[in-house]
């Protein structure tokens, strides 16, 4: 018996097979998707089996030397969905099943065993013989005889006994210490039942639920607090009944605290999560409890999407707009692809939710492609909160550079009323425009084409592209003038102003500095629950799907941010984050409020987010794009070329212009090169070349040519992305 076996090897990771034979004593233990070690050169690599045959190769070949990760391996769906990705992204099969593994079960990863295991101690010895041992010893050794019949009663963890009553008890042979594995995350929530679903929540659940054995696709439009997760959980629950599997994906890791909670509450132990925070021990654990079948729910963010649940029943795709289903390095691919993907090999349903759908999907759904199917009101008594646009204009001649007044005095009313206000600034730090008073110098990183951000709690100048760092000193490094002032605005600077402004009130931050260790967004998220903040101020980590009943103010400190973003979605984007945001608002029984702050008070994108009207902004919007030939009008391919040689960058980006030109059918557009924003980062001078098409059967094979041309090129990188999110 031989086996087909894909190794990782070289620069680019290009795809090898390699045919080894399967000795004898691993015969029935390999097989097709098991991880197993080769002999590879002078050293030994691990790769995965893709096939085996019976055919005596034409050359010599060697043994395989073992099986490694024995209880994991790819399943046949994996297999294949691995080869879709190739497709999709242009990869290579290795990286495309190393993107869907956890660590643990990754092709370079030589570690054999990551479970946790436990000693027990459990009985050894007959019922007899323990009352005997107990009936001689009640007065001797009244501690041995206190911790026999403990054990008797259950096994008991060895680090919680005794250890000179253990010793005489393992020595008499009357009890034994056994290894167990253990999971290193387990449900202890006690179970909650569910909710009866109202008319709204009914109908869409039972729309859905008809379609439980077929490839279908619902967009369940709900508007924040309609209730969604809860016709999700119906939905699921169904799923389990007939002893098939769901996958719920959500948007951050700061949201699956909240939804894993519910989760937990409603279905106990039959659920997984699965997130990148996760410790590379906890996230095997999880795995394998998914592909062993004892788990029937999987809760997680993007790369939950590839966990190998058997007999897959439905996924849903929470706040299936988020930009961060889409992977933002190679292989770039979406979530939706893969869902879409799985849920048709499945046979089952795929629900995509959200307030404010992306733009392509309600296209489709508009066309009948998706089915379309609304939740137009809040739960119970409570509706939408009341938004109001501010001129900060007006303000800042009354020097309030931050806050308004109406925000301030809201801020009062809230924190007097014994209840919480969110504050959004969609930048960390504290600000990223420091400059010279009297010469004009800005800090800008050496390496990239980008000003630096100050970071006041560190003090320290930081590049959030390359990381360079610089101490923040008063004195101008140009003109030696004590004249440095920082302006624009960032979260640390607005918990600074807040924090004075409201000296007796607790304030928290929350954005990637301050949850970058582990187990932070957790303590976080209770303790704003638990009230244990009044003020919590964050980036767009705070803006999605949370439930806190009782925040009722959400003031949005700069609008202007994401507005003035040069990209085609900011528009959409705008609206989506502020439209999210405000839902954050009075969720409980409690009026919500909501203070946007703007120096374009008249644009159309916050009046549309004032008046709730996301077919308002779809409309508008739509028009623009279809004006302007823009997506879902047409498809995008972004094509970032890249080089730490300007020459040699620029002659070889108008290179892949001119193929694409020629190469291409006339009615697709070639845009570029212009340069990338930034188009310095690292010290590596960035272009970029835009397709635009509609339907062009040359597309994929002239990319996959201008992929293939540079994979090997050391002076030019070429990253090519399909349907970009961001151009
Ligand atoms: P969404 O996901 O649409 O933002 P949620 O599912 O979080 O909304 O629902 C908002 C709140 O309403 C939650 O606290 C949830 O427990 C509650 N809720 C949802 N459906 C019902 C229902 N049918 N009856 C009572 N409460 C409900
Ligand atoms: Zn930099």
């Amino acid at each position: 018996m031989y086996a087909n076996v894909l190794v990782q090897y070289g620069v680019k990771s290009l795809d090898h097979t390699f045919t080894y034979r399967i000795p004898d004593n691993l015969i029935g233990i390999v097989s097709v998707g098991v991880k197993v070690n080769v002999p590879f050169g002078k050293q030994n690599i691990n790769g995965f089996v893709l096939s085996i045959s019976n055919e005596v190769p034409l050359t010599e070949v060697k043994d395989i030397k073992d099986v490694v990760t024995k209880e994991l391996k790819l399943n046949e769906e994996m297999l294949d969905l691995g080869k879709h990705i190739k497709e999709l992204t242009l990869c290579s099969l290795i990286s495309a099943y190393q993107t869907m593994l956890p660590t643990s079960m990754k092709v370079s990863n030589a570690k054999e065993d990551y479970n946790k295991y436990e000693v027990m101690v459990e009985i050894a010895c007959s019922d007899d013989e323990i009352n005997e041992f107990i009936f001689n010893n009640l007065k001797k050794a009244k501690k041995q005889v206190e911790l026999l019949e403990l054990i008797r009663e259950n096994p008991v963890l060895k680090k919680d006994v005794n250890g000179s009553s253990l010793k005489k008890l393992i020595e008499l042979g009357l009890v034994r210490e056994v290894r167990n594995q253990v999971y290193r995350i387990n449900y202890n929530s006690e179970i909650d039942s569910a909710y009866s679903l109202n008319e709204e929540q009914e109908n869409a659940y039972k729309e859905i639920i008809s379609h439980k054995d077929e490839e279908y696709i619902a967009l369940l439009h709900g508007i924040t607090g309609s209730g969604k997760t809860e016709v999700y959980m119906h939905l699921i629950n169904e799923v389990i009944k007939d002893d098939k599997c769901a996958i719920m994906l959500v948007p951050e890791i700061s949201l699956t605290t909240q939804i894993v909670e519910r989760f937990y509450r409603r279905f106990g132990s039959d659920v997984a999560i699965f997130h990148s925070s996760l410790s590379d021990g906890e996230k095997y654990d999880e795995y394998k409890k998914i592909m062993n079948g004892e788990v029937h729910v999987v809760v997680g963010t993007r790369s939950a999407i590839f966990t190998p649940v058997k007999n897959l029943g439905i996924i849903i795709i929470d706040e299936e707009h988020s930009q961060t289903y889409k992977q933002d390095n190679n292989p770039r691919y979406h979530a939706l692809d893969i869902a879409k993907w799985r849920c048709k090999y499945n046979n089952c349903p795929l629900v995509l939710g959200s307030a404010t759908p992306s733009f392509e999907t309600m296209a489709r759904a508009k066309k009948n492609v998706y089915k379309f199917i609304p939740l137009n009101r809040r739960i119970g008594s409570s509706s939408l909160p009341d938004i109001s646009i501010v001129d900060m204009s007006k303000e800042v001649r009354k020097r309030n550079m931050i806050l308004s007044d109406e925000l301030k005095i809201s801020i009062m009313q809230c924190l007097e009323a014994h209840e919480q206000v969110m504050l959004l600034i969609n930048r960390r730090g504290y600000s990223n425009i420091i400059t010279c008073l009297s010469c004009g110098y800005t800090y800008k990183c050496p390496h990239c084409d980008i000003s630096l951000t100050y970071h006041k709690t560190k003090n320290h100048l930081r590049c959030h592209y390359c990381g360079y760092t610089v101490i923040k000193s008063d004195i101008c490094p140009n003109c030696q003038e004590k004249s440095i002032d920082d302006y624009g605005l960032g979260t640390e600077k607005v918990e600074e102003f807040v924090k004075t402004l409201y000296p007796s009130y607790s304030v928290v931050r929350m954005d990637t500095d301050t949850t970058s260790k582990k187990g932070s967004h957790e303590r976080i998220i209770k303790d704003i629950e638990a009230h244990k903040y009044d003020i919590i101020i964050g980036t767009q980590m705070i803006a999605k799907g949370l439930d806190f009943p009782n925040v009722t103010l959400v003031g949005v400190v700069n609008a202007d941010e994401s507005l003035n973003l040069p990209d085609f979605r900011s528009g959409e984007n705008t609206f989506n984050l502020l439209t999210q945001v405000s839902g954050r608002a009075g969720r409980g029984n409690l009026k919500g409020k909501v203070i946007i702050q703007t120096f374009n008070p008249e644009n159309k994108t916050l009046n549309f987010v004032k008046n709730a009207d996301y077919m308002g902004n779809y409309t508008y919007e739509m028009g623009v794009r279809h004006m302007l030939s823009y997506p879902p009008y047409c498809y995008l391919v972004l094509i970032r070329v890249s080089s730490k040689d300007y020459d040699i960058l620029s002659t070889e980006a108008n290179k892949v212009v001119q193929y694409l030109r020629r190469s291409l059918n006339e009615s697709s557009k070639v845009l570029g090169p212009t340069t990338a924003s930034p188009f310095k980062v690292n010290n590596v001078f960035r272009f970029q070349i835009i397709i635009k098409y509609k339907f062009d059967e040359n597309i994929k094979p002239a990319i996959d040519f201008i992929d293939k041309e540079y994979a090997m090129n050391r002076d030019i990188s070429v990253d090519i992305d399909i349907n970009p999110l961001r151009i």
